[in-house]
């Protein structure tokens, strides 16, 4: 039985007041989250802050991406021993808005992935097909494309060691929520090609869904066989919405 994670992505939202707030308000209501995983992923500046009020609790934090090199002349870059500084669990790597605005190309992430998890952090693996893929057909063809570069890069049994997200593109801060149907299509594809490589990993690897998680649709989307919980933008930043998410989850 996999437990469900819910993962927030503030993206670069929030300031350091709003953000105490956000923490507040969650440590005050996380207690009617009963047995889900959560996590929260500030911009990175907010990270110490972050760790510092919500060390001890049971939510766990991470980034929001991480550099594929280990240290050196890369101005703005963060690496993930620095991440580790702050004792991230998790680090998100190709996000569809790094994939494209910042041109983080499959082999690009299957690098930040290997370096997530060389310094002991979690990648959470974004996969996801753009409005104009799903259209012609191309869905499942574009997520298995994303999932080999890492698994090629990587080896199928690095997923023990990762949380994967499926992220229709489309779907990402449009409101637009794919269906129950349509999102655990695409998570049974998932399970059942990872499961010709290996049906232990398979069988164990956490998939969440996300793309316009909202709490009034959260518990139908978290029921689906396959889908293991939620990556949620949007509706994260609100300590209320996102616990209700959280909760619906558990
Ligand atoms: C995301 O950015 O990962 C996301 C799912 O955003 P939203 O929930 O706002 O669609």
């Amino acid at each position: 039985m996999r437990k469900p994670l819910v993962a927030g992505n503030w993206k670069m939202n929030g300031s350091l007041d709003s953000i105490r707030a956000l923490v507040d308000g969650l440590l005050s209501g996380i207690d009617q989250v009963k047995s889900a995983d959560v996590a929260v992923c500030p911009s990175h500046v907010y990270l110490a802050e972050v760790s510092n009020l919500l060390k001890g609790s049971r939510i766990a934090w991470g980034s929001q991406d991480v550099a594929k090199e280990a240290s050196g002349a890369f101005t703005g870059e963060v690496a993930a021993s620095m991440l580790n500084d702050f004792d991230c669990q998790y680090a998100i790597v190709g996000h569809s808005e790094r994939r494209s605005l910042f041109g983080d190309t499959d082999e690009i992430v299957a690098v930040k992935y290997a370096a997530a998890q060389k310094a002991g952090i979690t990648p959470i693996l974004c996969v996801g097909e753009l409005l104009e893929e799903r259209e012609s057909g191309e869905t499942e063809a574009v997520v298995k494309r994303q999932m080999d570069a890492v698994i090629a890069a990587n080896g199928i049994e690095s997923l023990n060691s990762a949380v994967i997200a499926y992220e229709p593109v489309w779907a990402i801060g449009t409101g637009k929520t794919a269906s129950p149907q349509q999102a655990q299509d695409v998570h049974a594809f998932l399970r059942a090609y990872l499961a010709e490589l290996n049906a232990d990993v398979a069988a164990k690897v956490q998939i969440l869904y996300g793309g316009s998680v909202k709490a009034d649709n959260a518990a139908e989307l978290f029921s689906q066989t396959d889908i293991d919980g939620g990556l949620i933008g949007g509706a994260s930043l609100a300590a209320d919405d996102f616990l209700a998410i959280c909760a619906a989850a558990s």
